[in-house]
C-alpha cells in the first residue's frame, strides 16, 4: 500500500477486506487471455464504497480538482471530490461531449482509444488535478487522461486507483511518460 499514514490504514484495511470478499475475476473478457477485474460489487457494498472513497480521498489530498476516467472512474471521482470538498471533471471516451473538446488518441493493448474533455467551461490552468480510475493495467488510459489534462494547463500530480494489476508495468509507463513527480497510488494489487 502506498496511501499514507495513521488514519488511512483503517480505511485501507476495510477497503481491502471488501475487495477480497466482493471483487470478481472474469476470465477471457473482453478479449481471450484478459482476466477482467470487476470491482463494481465492491462499490455496490456500502462498506466497500465508504472504505474505498475514504482511502482514495487520502491518496488525493493536496489536489484541488478530481478527474474521473470514463466510466468507472466517474463513480469514484464524484464521491472522492465530495469527500474532499472539491469539484470533479469527467474525462470522457471519444464522441460523448459536444464540441469544442480537447482530445487525445492513444494505444490500447489491442487497437486505439480516444479520451476527451470540454475545451470551454472548466478552467484547468494551474489546477492540481488527481486522476481516478478503478484499475491501472498497462497505464495507457491513465497516462492519456493525465496528458489531456496537462494539455489544458492542469498540473497532474496523482493517479489513484483501487487496483493496480501486477506485471503489466502501468506504474513504469506512468513514470516514463509523465515523470517521477506523478505519484501512483493503489489500494491493492491484483
Ligand atoms: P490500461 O489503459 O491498460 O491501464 O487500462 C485501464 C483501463 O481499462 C481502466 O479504465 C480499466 O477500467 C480498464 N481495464 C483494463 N484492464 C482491465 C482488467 N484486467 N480488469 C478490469 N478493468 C480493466
Amino acid at each position: 500500500m502506498n496511501v499514507g499514514d495513521r488514519d488511512d490504514s483503517d480505511a485501507l484495511d476495510r477497503a481491502r477486506a471488501v475487495i477480497e470478499r466482493r471483487a470478481r475475476l472474469i476470465a477471457d473478457f473482453p478479449e481471450p487471455g484478459i482476466a477482467f477485474k470487476d470491482l463494481t460489487p465492491v462499490l455496490a457494498d456500502p462498506d466497500g464504497l465508504d472504505a474505498v472513497v475514504d482511502a482514495l480521498a487520502s491518496a488525493c489530498s493536496g489536489a484541488d480538482l478530481i478527474a474521473g476516467v470514463d466510466a468507472r472512474g466517474f463513480l469514484l471521482g464524484g464521491a472522492v471530490a465530495r469527500q474532499l470538498g472539491l469539484g470533479v471533471v469527467a474525462v470522457r471516451k471519444g464522441g460523448k461531449l459536444p464540441p469544442p473538446v480537447i482530445g487525445l488518441d492513444y494505444q490500447l493493448e489491442y487497437g486505439t482509444a480516444r479520451l476527451e474533455i470540454p475545451e470551454d467551461g472548466i478552467d484547468l490552468a494551474d489546477r492540481r488535478v488527481a486522476v481516478l480510475d478503478d484499475v491501472l493495467a498497462t497505464g495507457g488510459t491513465a497516462v492519456a487522461a493525465a496528458q489531456l489534462l496537462q494539455r489544458a494547463g492542469a498540473r497532474v500530480d496523482t493517479i489513484a486507483v483501487v487496483m493496480e494489476l501486477d506485471g503489466l508495468s502501468g506504474r513504469e509507463l506512468v513514470a516514463a511518460e509523465l515523470g517521477p513527480a506523478v505519484r501512483v497510488h493503489n489500494l491493492c494489487l491484483g
